[in-house]
């Protein structure tokens, strides 16, 4: 069934928003309001909860974490949503991104030890993309920011 995409990140924004206060970290969220998806709507939040989760937990205190949404409409495609995850993190080694979508992949035991995770968020995000028929890539840089982009197509014809 069709998602209304700026009421579903602003219940996203409310669930991750204590979490976010604690570090004073910045959600921002620049979604139109006319963008709706057809989509399963416990795995989309699956997907935006593991990635906006990780950008506070790799941002230091005081930054920023934004998703933004918008159509994009390539000659002889069917219409996407672009959705990008962007943070002014600590930024991902540019010889640990391949490996970052693997299952327990985690960049390094000592920068990652705060947040107690298991590795496992990435590797589910895109299991969860791929459902979809979308596509997920990431562009890094240290100490600077991670942004992660996901691509939908706005109708999904197949079972997911
Ligand atoms: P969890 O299973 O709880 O999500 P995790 O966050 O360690 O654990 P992933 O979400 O799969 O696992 O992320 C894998 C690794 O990629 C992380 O351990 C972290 O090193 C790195 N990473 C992920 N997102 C970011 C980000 N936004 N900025 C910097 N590093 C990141
Ligand atoms: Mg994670």
């Amino acid at each position: 069934s069709p998602v209304h995409l700026s009421s579903f990140f602003e219940m996203l924004c409310e669930t991750l928003e204590k979490v976010a206060e604690k570090k004073q970290i910045s959600l921002e969220m620049m979604v139109p309001d006319e963008l709706f998806i057809e989509g399963d709507e416990d795995k989309l939040r699956q997907i935006f909860i593991n990635l906006l989760s990780n950008g506070i937990s790799y941002t230091q205190e005081g930054g920023r974490v934004r998703v933004q949404a918008y159509t994009l409409q390539r000659e002889n495609e069917e219409e996407k949503i672009v959705f990008a995850v962007s943070d002014t993190g600590i930024g991902i080694p540019k010889k640990d991104l391949p490996r970052i979508f693997e299952r327990f992949y985690r960049v390094d035991k000592g920068r990652s030890r705060n947040s107690g995770g298991t590795g496992l968020g990435l590797s589910i995000v895109k299991h969860l993309v791929e459902l979809h028929h979308g596509t997920l890539s990431v562009e890094s840089e240290l100490g600077i920011g991670t942004t992660f982009t996901i691509e939908l197509p706005v109708i999904q014809e197949q079972e997911y």
